[in-house]
């Protein structure tokens, strides 16, 4: 679905990443962990064109990304097939809950108003918030508001939703229903690569784990393993830092 092979990206002098290589699978649900700093919002953020990269390889659902340009067409397409969630949510606060899910729909893929509600609504109670429609997001706790945020992206049907510390903001008792809900997408087969400190979620929950340090992936693989048999000493160090 995803892969990119010697991956670079440069703010000016800084190399942020480093050479980066991998591929996402359909189905696959990846768990990024890695020292603050090290790429991992980068990454992401390069991986839907928010960021376009310096140098190597990238290719996302067919399109192309490698070269400095891109035409709006296939940027719209990339867009739509590559979800984000962010950690502060990004709603608009003068829309109602209902009015944020209707919004990219009708304006990027034009459907029809009453096709839109449907989809709005059915994500909504998949989310279980089937009774907010109509609140506006300051009307909501943080862990609703993400919520919100995630049937948001799933109204575009994406390809793949990324998730950049999706619980980093929330209260400590609202980040299970956050979880329980990214939880839910997975084992629906929803592709998802997940930037997290959430080390149960990505134990529990995703199929590989991406360890980043210093702009490159300097570890990789299934979750227990990576977990119970680091290979690398600076995963040793950052695993023993955070548990
Ligand atoms: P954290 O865990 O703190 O979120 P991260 O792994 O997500 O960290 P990034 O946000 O990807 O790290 O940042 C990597 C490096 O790139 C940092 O040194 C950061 O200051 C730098 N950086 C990120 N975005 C920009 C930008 N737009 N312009 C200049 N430097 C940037
Ligand atoms: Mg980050």
């Amino acid at each position: 679905l995803i892969s990119f092979d010697q991956l670079q990206k440069n703010f000016g002098p800084l190399e942020v990443l480093r050479g980066v290589t991998g591929e996402i699978y359909p189905k696959d649900v990846i768990s990024i962990i890695g020292p603050s700093g090290c790429g991992k919002s980068t990454f992401l953020r390069c991986l839907n064109r928010l960021e376009p990269i310096s140098g190597g390889q990238l290719e996302v659902t067919g399109v192309d990304l490698s070269g400095a340009k891109i035409d709006q067409k296939h940027l719209r397409q990339l867009r739509v097939r590559v979800g984000m969630v962010f950690q502060h949510f990004n709603l608009f606060p003068h829309l109602t809950v209902l009015q944020n899910l209707l919004l990219a729909p009708r304006k990027v893929l034009q459907i029809p108003m009453a096709e839109a509600k449907d989809r709005a609504l059915t994500y909504l109670d998949k989310v279980g918030l089937g009774t907010k429609a109509d609140n506006y997001p300051d009307q909501l706790s943080g862990g609703q508001k993400q919520r919100v945020a995630i049937a948001r992206g799933l109204c575009m049907k994406p390809e793949i939703l990324l998730f950049d510390e999706p619980t980093s903001a929330l209260d400590p008792e609202l980040v299970g229903e956050v979880l329980n809900v990214m939880k839910q997408l997975a084992e629906e087969g929803m592709t998802m690569a997940v930037v997290t400190h959430e080390m149960q979620f990505a134990r529990e929950v995703s199929n590989r784990v991406f360890f980043f340090n210093q702009g490159i992936i300097e570890e990789e693989g299934d979750p227990d393993e990576v977990f119970r048999n680091p290979k690398s000493d600076r995963l040793r160090a950052f695993l023993s830092r955070i548990q």
